[in-house]
């Protein structure tokens, strides 16, 4: 199984539109974050999606990705999901599965109601195929586990993908994981989580809390993304290796960044 970042970026994308603070105009590629999205390789060829925002086309052309097996959703927010319609070619061969919990599939089957309802022909639309995923759903060889969590008061998911013997979680834009979730998220190869800043948000995890969970889930490594334009790449490298807080393979915290890929070995 290996992870490509296609983007580590908070809603608005980084540069920010009119923005002109050091981190916009960093000259460090690092600090260029389009909107947080993963791709999933299983060993068998499998290609999972998590989150389309709404630079989808773009990042799909820069990571090459030229089929896909399933998408999964964390939440319906625009930054997440108003890239699906770039899905269209990847949905010739065959309709494509998007999977997310109710709340989610219900506000993309409401935005993207076109999709969903007979229109004339010739107009290209993608074909999806959502469900709602309470617990586990399979893709080839990889196993994902659907992980509740609260991003403010809204209920959305991490996604927990186990195979080949390895196991990785990806939980962005959530603010809170109760005892329940945070029991998927121990021990595992690599934990990703969303952290916006050093300073604390209503409904997303600061620099700190994540590090805390992080602390506390021991995973052989750790990243985080959805960064916002308050620190630079290296300010965050910097915050994150102060902390002292050494995963299991003895390194720091890290910061993710668009285009960083990790394999796992076993
Ligand atoms: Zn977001
Ligand atoms: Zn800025
Ligand atoms: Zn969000």
């Amino acid at each position: 199984m290996d992870i490509t970042f296609l983007g580590t970026g908070t809603s608005h994308g980084i540069p920010v539109v009119g923005c002109s603070c050091a981190v916009c105009g960093s000259a460090d590629s690092r600090d260029t974050r389009w909107r947080s999205s993963v791709l999933v390789r299983g060993r068998s060829g499998e290609s999972l999606l998590v989150d389309a925002g709404p630079k989808f086309r773009l990042q799909a052309l820069r990571a090459g990705i030229d089929r896909l097996d399933a998408v999964f959703l964390t939440h319906a927010h625009a930054d997440h999901i108003h890239g699906l319609d770039d899905l269209r070619p990847l949905t010739v061969r065959a309709p494509l599965p998007v999977y997310g919990n109710a709340e989610a599939v219900a506000e993309l089957r409401e935005r993207f109601s076109y999709v969903f309802r007979e229109t004339q022909r010739g107009g290209g639309k993608p074909r999806l195929i959502t469900s709602v995923v309470r617990d586990e759903v399979a893709a080839g060889s990889v196993r994902i586990r659907a992980i509740p969590v609260k991003h403010g008061g809204l209920d959305i998911l991490g996604w927990k993908f186990i195979a080949d013997g390895a196991s990785f979680a990806y939980v962005t834009d959530a603010s809170r994981i109760d005892q329940a979730s945070f029991g998927e998220l121990r021990g595992l190869d690599l934990l990703v989580l969303g952290a916006l800043r050093a300073r604390p948000h209503a409904t997303h995890m600061s620099f700190g809390e994540a590090a805390e969970v992080i602390r506390a889930a021991a995973p052989a490594r750790a990243l985080v993304t959805h960064l916002c334009h308050e620190h630079t790449h290296a300010e965050a490298e910097e915050y994150f290796r102060n902390l002292g807080i050494l995963c299991g393979k003895g390194e720091a915290i890290e910061p993710a960044w668009d285009g960083l890929r990790v394999s796992f070995s076993n």
